[in-house]
Order: C-alpha cells, then sequence, then structure tokens
C-alpha cells in the first residue's frame, strides 16, 4: 500500500488518499500488534521494546492527521470515483 502511494506520488499526482489508506491501516495494525503483545508477554513487557510500542502507537493514529480525517479523506474519494473500489 505503501509503495503503491509512494508510487503514484513519484509520477507526480495528488494522493491523499492513498497515502490516507497506507497511514490509516499502518497506524491501526500497529495499535492493535503492540496491545496483542501486552496482552502475551504481560509483566514481561517492560523487559523488552514493547511497552515503548504500545506507548507510540497511538501516536500515529494522531499527529499529522487524526484517523478519522484519514477516514473522510479515503471514503470522499472513494465516493468521488478517485480512486477506484477494489
Ligand atoms: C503526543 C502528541 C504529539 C504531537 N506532536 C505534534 C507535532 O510534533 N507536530 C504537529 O504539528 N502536531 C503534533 N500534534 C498535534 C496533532 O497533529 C493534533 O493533535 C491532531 O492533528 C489533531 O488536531 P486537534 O488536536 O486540533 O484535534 P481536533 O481537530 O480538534 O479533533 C478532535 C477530535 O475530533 C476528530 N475530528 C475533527 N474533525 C473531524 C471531522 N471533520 N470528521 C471526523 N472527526 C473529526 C479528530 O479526529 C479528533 O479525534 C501532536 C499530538 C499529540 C497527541
Amino acid at each position: 500500500m505503501t509503495y503503491w502511494a509512494a508510487s503514484k506520488a513519484d509520477s507526480g499526482a495528488r494522493v491523499d488518499a492513498e497515502a490516507g489508506m497506507a497511514t490509516y491501516f499502518a497506524s491501526e495494525t500497529a495499535i492493535t500488534a503492540s496491545l496483542e503483545a501486552m496482552r502475551v508477554h504481560g509483566g514481561y513487557a517492560s523487559e523488552f521494546n514493547i511497552e515503548r510500542y504500545y506507548r507510540d502507537a497511538p501516536l500515529m493514529s494522531i499527529g499529522e492527521g487524526t484517523n478519522d480525517i484519514m477516514r473522510t479523506v479515503i471514503a470522499k474519494a472513494l465516493v468521488s470515483g478517485s480512486v477506484p473500489v477494489g
């Protein structure tokens, strides 16, 4: 998804929705994965970098445009047809 957005950006096109899709998917996955890692490792999470990932991941869904805004940008692009569905 990231390479798809980057490749389109390299061609000079606007990639608001494509970049939004990549950052939205990656940041939500980071939140889910770091939470699962905390659950799996429990008290041992502090011995690895898991606690740090768990703290850092939510920022990825807020900074440089929240994921709520990303969803709005993506939805507008899909409805307008500027990004093909499927
Ligand atoms: C730890 C941390 C570090 C940060 N560091 C930086 C930094 O280094 N540089 C920088 O520039 N900024 C930084 N920010 C600021 C961050 O980019 C903003 O917090 C973010 O863009 C949201 O803006 P806001 O706080 O004004 O929230 P608002 O725009 O007031 O939004 C509040 C809530 O409403 C939602 N919302 C707003 N409008 C809509 C809409 N139209 N549709 C649906 N939902 C909507 C938002 O998603 C959010 O959940 C940081 C924030 C945090 C928490």
